[in-house]
């Protein structure tokens, strides 16, 4: 019976990793890779103690890390992805999809999140060539620049907001004639001489060479098909979080992200914990995600030592 199996193998799930190691807790980080979501980020420039590394560097840094203290302590199953977690005697079971099964006292789900692709022509083969899922890491790259943003949640708002500190214009696009996003959001965005917000369209295809040019989308209300000139496309169509497997097991939110206690990161459930962006956590970035790894493995040592 190992003292711990760790999901996860984002900043949330390797701090936690490094943290078991050096307190000598046996064991198993479970990830389909190191890195985690900005591993496909061209440079991070917010990672503290680094003022710009490449997504791919930073997951290389996790592995060395990792690997540098894990000794016998902290056993590493990557390229599996968990498919289930149950409760066992003694504490819980996990099974992936290779078929092998893991057993703990306790587990900390540090799974992340999965952005909602924009699933129209162009969108895949433009990724990261113009469509951007990461209005912070990648906003300054379009400075002076025509871009779009998707989404007319929270989330679209505070990214146009955001880029018209830096973009030459952007266009908002909704596909819904009324806005998820706070009413002070909206006005605040629309006032900016630099926005012109589209309702009630759906985008339909990105356009371009070897980057993005335009975008296409359907007027609703006309039925018309329209397109705009630019060269950036941020998608913010909201985020899946990776916790299928802890369904009906701990407690989720509405959209499925696990709830966790932000002093502890302790779930509902007595000997699971929950860590980064797969938690109901306000903000999601990598410092954050790793700070809650911390703060999982400190609470997590100190309630084992008592079992
Ligand atoms: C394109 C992009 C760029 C970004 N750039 C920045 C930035 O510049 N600065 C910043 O602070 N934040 C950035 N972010 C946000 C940041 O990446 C996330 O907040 C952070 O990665 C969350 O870390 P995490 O460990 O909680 O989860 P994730 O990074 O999502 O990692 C989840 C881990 O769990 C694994 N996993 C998922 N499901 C399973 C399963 N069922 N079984 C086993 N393993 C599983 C994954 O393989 C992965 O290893 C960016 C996000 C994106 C999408």
């Amino acid at each position: 019976m190992n003292d711990l199996i760790i999901i996860g193998g984002g900043p949330a799930g390797v701090a936690a990793g490094v943290y078991a190691a050096r307190k000598r807790l046996k064991t198993v980080l479970i990830a389909e890779e190191i890195g985690g979501q900005s591993t496909v980020s061209s440079n991070i420039e917010n990672w503290i103690g680094n003022a710009g590394i490449s997504g791919a560097d930073l997951a290389k840094s996790f592995q060395t890390h990792l690997e540098a203290l894990r000794n016998d302590n902290v056993t590493l199953a990557l390229g599996e992805r968990v498919v289930s977690l149950e409760k066992s005697a003694g504490g819980f079971s996990i099974k992936t999809k290779t078929g092998k099964e893991y057993s703990s006292k306790a587990v900390l789900v540090a799974s992340g999140a999965s952005r909602r692709k924009l699933g129209i022509p162009g969108a895949e083969k433009f990724e990261n060539k113009g469509v951007t899922y990461c209005a912070s890491c990648d906003g300054p790259l379009f400075a002076d620049q025509d871009v779009a943003v998707i989404g007319g949640g929270n989330a679209g708002f505070e990214t146009a907001l955001q880029l018209l500190a830096y973009a030459k214009s952007v266009t908002l696009i909704h596909r819904h004639k009324e806005f998820k996003a706070d009413p002070v959001t909206v006005e605040k965005a629309s006032m900016h001489p630099n926005i012109r917000i589209i309702r009630h369209s759906e985008p339909t295809e990105v356009t371009g060479e070897q980057f993005v040019t335009g975008l296409t989308y359907t007027d609703k209300d006309s039925g018309e098909t329209k397109s705009i000139a630019v060269t950036g496309i941020f998608v913010e169509a909201g985020v899946i979080p990776n916790t299928d497997f802890a369904e009906g097991i701990v407690e989720l939110d509405a959209i499925k992200r696990v709830k966790a206690d932000p002093r502890t990161q302790r779930t509902n459930i007595d000997g699971i914990w929950a860590a980064g962006d797969c938690t109901d956590e306000l903000y999601h970035q990598n410092n954050i995600a790793a700070g809650d790894g911390v703060k999982a493995l400190e609470d997590i040592y100190l309630w084992i030592k008592k079992q």
